[in-house]
């Protein structure tokens, strides 16, 4: 989108002003694929339709890393394809090839990009779609590779096939390689106070559920200078929470020869003047290192907020997903965690219904969640995916949807009493809040976010009291005090 704007494109959210249809795609499950292809049928519409305005119609994202030719094969109103390796082919596919000087306002195009599908990873990661559409331009050439290297893991995944798409139909054989950086232009889809940094692209992880290592690549993490002056510059322009994403953020930095990247990242980000909350997203359990949590609990910026899909508790399962790890290997981490951050909140997610699993091993998951009263969580049904390694283990070993969508439902009931319990706790709490807005569920209240709840996935703070105010602010922070408290959401009133 920044490319777009800085090249003279004018950004529109109405389909039918758009000359030109962009539809960024994912293809991590089979429910992201199909809505995909939906909202991708959709804009044809647009383009076929007598009197319409749309000219070129462009499918970008990972439907285009799994089926490149085939979507040109058999969409023949698709103009053009971007894969996520070749982001800066967008202003060829685009037609505007010879970027127009960022003092040039003068709009030659109007341009839908359409974000397809509520992307459902099983990590849960958030989409970066908001309501506010803030145009965020950095000075200099746009960021291509911001370095090059792996981490040793990654060429031994490499060479055991790991990345292979030699039997995806469609796809190309080459994994991107693009990393943005801090001089590629940016618009800003989140509400104005909030964003998003991806500090690393693509995973060396081995899970056996997950095709996104062949989607995404390599892992490749960004320079940390390159990522202490994006946030410098959103901090500039207004942004006060940054959360920092990746496939896998724990691995930060090792690929540059970092040893406790993420922990050093941290520590330069942390004191940024301006910034308020700072967090990270998608640890992988086994990389959280003792340095870590004490940079969580040493500055006062960075929410005592912890996010680690675990996936499972069984050990059997576990080790069929390629994940290893125990129920009491994680309960001694999350003690740990609560040990040396003191009132840190989880947050993490698990599937059901992986190849293989028992009744037993659902009962294992179930004792340890009652056990590890964990704050924030995500239950996923198993999808089968075509090219991940649990595809091919044996058909006797799936297990059947209804009872799968079964074992959801009952996880889902047993944390939502400890979630209850763990809410009304928080009744009496005098928090910071950060205001977003009418609530989404009733225009009778509104609603905000304290640092213990990530921007879009967490329950929320639903706001009857104003206080002393007649009016809130969206974007800025209020001292709130939590009144009364329901199964996820709380109940605050302004008093500062
Ligand atoms: S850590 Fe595992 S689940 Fe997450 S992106 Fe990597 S391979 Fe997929």
């Amino acid at each position: 989108m920044g490319l777009l704007d800085r090249a003279g494109g004018e950004l529109t959210a109405r389909a039918e002003d758009a000359e030109i249809l962009v539809v960024n795609t994912c293809s991590f499950i089979d429910s992201a694929k199909q809505e995909s292809v939906n909202t991708i049928l959709e804009m044809v519409q647009h383009k076929v339709a007598n009197g319409g305005k749309a000219r070129r119609l462009i499918v970008a994202g990972c439907l285009v890393e799994r089926y490149r030719d085939e979507i040109r094969r058999n969409i023949p109103e698709v103009d053009a394809v971007v894969g996520t390796g070749e982001l800066e082919a967008i202003l060829e596919a685009a037609g505007l090839s010879a970027p127009v000087s960022p003092m040039d306002s003068a709009s030659l195009f109007n341009i839908l990009v359409s974000r397809a599908p509520s992307a459902v990873h099983q990590h849960s990661h958030p989409n970066e779609v908001g309501a506010q559409v803030e145009i965020s331009r950095t000075a200099g050439q746009s960021g291509s590779l911001d370095a090059k290297s792996s981490r040793a893991e990654g060429d031994l995944r490499e060479q055991q096939g790991r990345f292979s798409r030699e039997h995806w139909d469609g796809a190309t054989a080459a994994l991107p390689e693009y990393l943005y950086s801090e001089f590629t232009p940016r618009i800003l889809t989140t509400p104005k106070s909030s964003a998003y940094i991806k500090i690393a692209e693509g995973c060396d992880h081995p899970c056996s559920f997950c095709i996104i290592p062949q989607l995404r690549g390599k892992f490749r993490s960004r320079r940390l200078e390159s990522i202490v002056a994006e946030a410098e510059n959103l901090i500039a322009r207004g942004v006060r929470e940054i959360t920092l994403i990746g496939q896998d953020t724990t691995c930060y930095g090792e690929d540059l020869g970092l040893k406790e990247g993420l922990s050093t990242l941290l520590d330069s980000l942390a004191v940024l003047p301006g910034l308020k909350w700072l967090r990270f997203l998608y640890a992988y359990p086994n990389k959280i290192t003792t340095r870590l949590l004490e940079t969580i609990a040493r500055h006062d910026t960075i929410a005592k907020y912890l996010d680690v899909p675990l996936q499972h508790a069984s050990p059997s399962v576990l080790k069929r997903m390629k994940r290893g790890g125990t129920a009491n290997v994680f309960l001694r981490l999350i003690e740990k965690a609560r040990a040396t951050v003191p009132g840190i909140v989880l947050r993490t997610s698990f599937i059901v219904g992986f190849p293989g699993e028992t009744d037993e091993d659902f009962a294992q998951l179930c004792d340890f969640v009652t056990a590890a009263k964990i704050d924030w969580l995500g239950v996923f049904s198993y999808s089968d995916e075509e090219g991940a390694a649990a595809f091919e283990l044996g058909a006797e070993l799936k297990v059947p949807k209804r009872t799968i969508e079964a074992r959801r439902r009952r996880l889902m009931k047993l944390q939502q009493k400890i979630s209850a319990r763990a809410k009304a706790e928080w009744v009496g709490r005098e928090v910071d809040l950060l205001v977003e807005g009418e609530s989404e569920e009733t225009e009778l209240l509104w609603q905000g976010r304290t640092s213990l709840h990530a921007p879009e996935i967490d329950g929320k703070v639903l706001i009857n009291d104003f206080g002393m105010h007649e009016v809130l602010v969206p974007g800025t922070f209020y001292r709130a005090e939590i009144t009364e408290s329901h199964d996820y959401d709380v109940v605050a009133r302004i008093i500062e």
